[in-house]
């Protein structure tokens, strides 16, 4: 399964994600501080 590391630019929490999840993950927030994610922040990396 292929993961992204997703770094939170609001708490600058990384979190590994499967790509799966990743676009439901954006679009519910950060995991870790609820902060909106934009999308263009995810795709680096
Ligand atoms: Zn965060």
């Amino acid at each position: 399964m292929t993961t992204h590391e997703y770094t939170c630019p609001d708490c600058t929490g990384t979190i590994d994600l499967p790509v799966e999840s990743l676009e439901a993950t954006v679009e519910h927030g950060c995991p870790l501080c609820g902060a909106s994610v934009d999308r263009v922040g995810v795709a680096t990396g």
